[in-house]
């Protein structure tokens, strides 16, 4: 299970860190993704793209591989019981570590005008998410890792409380296929890509061939190593960390070589992690331009998603509410 916020459009980072393993996971396993439209509202509550952009994200979803007949893709909204078991998992969630969590820190500092309880429990909601399809794995990248500590300490909490020695929540885990959770780093050399921060240092995938060539020509880099086996700076192994998502692996060591014997041209470099990434996003971006365009398609879709995911939802409200002792005849 996992979600992806409807803030705009996806990008880079949401692709290699989320929706990759989504695809990779649709055919081994029973898989819940939602566009978490409620999560949105925490830093964006003018509604007018709402739709647009709710859209957007289950296009961009199925032109990444995403099969919406095997998995359940659906709109978080759609599940009132998100709302119920989020005000139960809020009696279980200390004002103390929810106002220590890093993201939370984070937002304080970006919209210092709307720092809303919603905000702060932002952690809860998506323990909510989670554990009302109780689910065990969560495809997300490293920045939720923190996240998904949480949604396992309300599961406990919640198991020990109530659960009278059953497990009502499995603990989830984050799951990537591969090694490690992936972070994709913003091209101008400051932390994550990401769709609030500097626009012009993430790449989307909707952005035009030319759009991807300048915003790549335009990435932090300097006048080169003059010695052989200089250490790296932190933006130049940004940018071959790009390249190793979207290039062949000859051309990663060629680069690679280069610098270690410090005869990189960087203008070189940029020129082919452009082209590579204009080659791995054109498609992308043509088929979501295409679904976008279907409204009635996307309906059904999140009709579809919405009824699957509902199935587990009750079941689950059903246990909870009869584990809390809410069940007065
Ligand atoms: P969000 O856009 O915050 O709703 O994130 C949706 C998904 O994309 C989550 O699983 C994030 O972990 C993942 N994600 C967002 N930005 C990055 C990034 N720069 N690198 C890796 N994963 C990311």
């Amino acid at each position: 299970m996992s979600g992806i916020r409807s803030t705009g459009f996806l990008h880079l980072g949401n692709y290699f860190g989320a929706i990759r393993n989504y695809v990779r996971m649709q055919d081994e396993y029973d898989c819940y993704f939602m566009v978490a439209d409620l999560h949105t509202l925490t830093t964006h509550p003018d509604t007018t793209e709402l739709k647009n952009n709710v859209h957007r994200v289950l296009a961009e979803n199925i032109a990444c591989g995403l099969n919406p007949e095997k998995v359940a893709l659906y709109c978080q909204s759609h599940l009132h019981e998100t709302a119920e078991l989020y005000l139960y998992l809020n009696m279980l969630a200390y004002t103390g570590e929810l106002e220590k969590t890093t993201t939370f820190k984070d937002k304080v500092r970006q919209h210092p005008d709307n720092v809303n309880a919603g905000l702060l429990t932002y952690p809860v909601l998506m323990a909510a998410d989670i554990l009302l399809q109780r689910a065990t794995l969560v495809p997300v990248g490293k920045d939720q890792e923190q996240h998904l500590e949480m949604a396992r300490n309300f599961a406990k909490r919640f198991n020990y409380r109530y659960g009278a020695g059953d497990d009502i929540f499995p603990e989830p885990q984050a799951f990537n296929f591969g090694e490690q959770l992936v972070k994709v780093p913003s091209l101008d050399g400051t932390g994550k890509m990401s769709k609030s921060e500097n626009q012009n240092a993430a790449i989307f995938l909707s952005d035009s061939d030319d759009q991807i060539r300048n915003k790549v020509k335009k990435a932090k880099t300097d006048s080169g190593p003059t010695a052989p086996n200089t250490p790296m700076p932190d933006y130049i192994e940004n940018i071959f960390q790009l390249l190793r998502l979207v290039s062949a692996p000859d051309v990663v060591e060629k680069y690679l070589a280069d610098y270690q014997g410090a005869s990189i041209r960087y203008g070189d470099l940029k020129k082919q992690l452009g082209e590579d990434m204009v080659n791995f996003i054109r498609p992308v971006r043509e088929r979501a331009e295409a679904i976008q365009n279907d409204e009635t398609y996307l309906r059904q879709i999140m009709e579809m998603g919405a009824e699957k995911a509902r199935k587990n939802a009750r079941s689950t409200m059903e246990k909870v509410r009869s584990a809390m002792g809410l069940s007065y005849y």
